[in-house]
């Protein structure tokens, strides 16, 4: 689980960069649907709208020139070729406009043959308006009624709607394409949303991760500074710190303050005859002893290779000579086994000082103390000497 924690930790970087692409990723799309659907919508309004409205007049000046037509050989009123020629002039007008804008092929052929019809009925019209201007009235009449007219009529006005159907299907169809256009935008960018907040989602995790393994190093190296490894006791900075706060407290206040300086006696040769791993073995095993002798408020630490300080604050020389004389007994009845199964048996010399008379400040304290443990050691080691400042 750390394993696993750690990796995503380390691929922080990635994840972040994912997210950004992402995000990018994710503006180009929005940004290009944008712009489609602008384009689209533009078109609509300039060409489709136009060429509906376009067809639309068509079908009307179509419907027109036969109209008029047929009325002016109805009635014999020639006025009506001028409104003919109007609706004509304007119908190609249209046609002409729709050449220009369409695009679609099937407009396009539709056109083409609109055209084609429009042709053939102007030649109809214009003899069917020679012979009125002739007075031939039957004659104009019987082109009118005659087959020719009536399918080129008949092809016209289809031609025209089939126009006008074929320009309405063009933008439904058209609309109909920007519509799924625009779900599969929308749906796109939900999912590519779902899977940037995923990288969000590592990228902070791995942030929260990396800054919790840092917090935890720092604590480790504080730790560590102010701690022995093999022992887990305090190392001789944490010892003088606290060791400090106690003598200060104990000036403060003038209260009774002992320390005990605890040396192993000859614990070269213990190394020499158990091996190095032995003696750590008899380091650790000291400590957890000191460490089930003194109380919470006392000050406990390994001062050096296998010296250890004790400061006993509330405690007079004499409760110290007590409880060094009980470490003294416990360590000399404690017994570690080497490497080879040999059961090895260490003593300790102690020295004991207090706060008081002949004793100032924590420098003095501790000289009283090592002064008294270098007494024990030249008096024959295994004992307890008290300070005699
Ligand atoms: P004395 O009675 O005069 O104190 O004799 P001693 O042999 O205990 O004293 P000395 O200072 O000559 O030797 C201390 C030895 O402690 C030397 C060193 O190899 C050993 N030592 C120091 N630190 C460690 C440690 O962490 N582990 C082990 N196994 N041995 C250590
Ligand atoms: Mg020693
Ligand atoms: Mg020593």
């Amino acid at each position: 689980m750390a394993g696993r924690e750690q990796s995503i930790a380390e691929s922080r970087n990635h994840w972040l960069l994912i997210s950004f692409a992402i995000s990018a990723l994710l503006l180009l799309l929005l940004v290009g649907s944008l712009l489609h659907t602008q384009r689209t919508l533009a078109r609509f309004e300039t060409t489709q709208i136009e060429l509906e409205h376009i067809a639309g007049e068509l079908l009307y000046h179509i419907q027109g020139l036969q109209t008029s037509a047929m009325l002016a050989a109805s009635t014999g009123d020639l006025n009506w070729q001028q409104r003919h020629q109007t609706h004509q002039r304007a119908a190609r007008r249209s046609l002409a406009r729709l050449d220009e804008l369409a695009s679609e092929a099937a407009v396009v052929e539709t056109l083409g043959t609109l055209r084609e019809r429009l042709e053939q009925a102007e030649g109809l019209y214009r003899d069917i308006f020679q012979a009125l201007t002739q007075g031939r009235t039957e004659e104009a009449e019987a082109i009118l009624d005659g087959w020719p007219h009536v399918r080129n009529r008949k092809a016209l006005r289809s031609g025209a709607q089939e126009l006008s159907h074929l320009l309405r299907d063009d933008v439904r169809s058209r609309l109909a394409v920007q519509q799924r256009l625009t779900r599969s935008t929308v749906q796109a960018v939900a999912a590519i949303s779902v899977v940037m907040l995923f990288c969000w989602y590592m990228a902070l995790r791995s942030w929260s991760l990396s800054l919790r393994k840092r917090r935890e190093q720092e604590a480790e190296v504080l730790y560590l500074s102010y701690h022995d490894e093999l022992t887990g006791l305090q190392n001789r900075r944490g010892f003088m710190e606290a060791a400090e706060e106690a003598v200060a407290r104990s000036v403060r206040y003038g209260r009774p303050l002992s320390a005990l300086f605890i040396d192993v006696d000859y614990f070269k040769q213990v190394n020499d005859a158990g091996g190095h791993a032995a003696g750590d073995r008899v380091l650790v095993r000291l400590a957890g002893l000191l460490s089930g002798e003194v109380r919470d408020c006392d000050v406990l630490g390994r001062l050096g290779g296998e010296e250890f300080g004790v400061l006993l604050p509330e405690t007079t020389p004499q409760g110290g000579l007590q409880l060094a004389e009980r470490i003294r007994g416990r360590v000399a009845a404690m017994a570690v086994d080497d490497d080879d199964g040999h059961r090895l048996r260490v003593t300790v010399s102690i020295g004991v000082a207090g706060m008081g008379t002949g004793v100032e400040g924590l420098e003095g304290l501790l000289r009283a103390a090592d002064d008294a443990l270098y007494a024990a050691k030249s008096g024959g080691r295994d004992r307890v000497v008290a300070s005699e400042a």
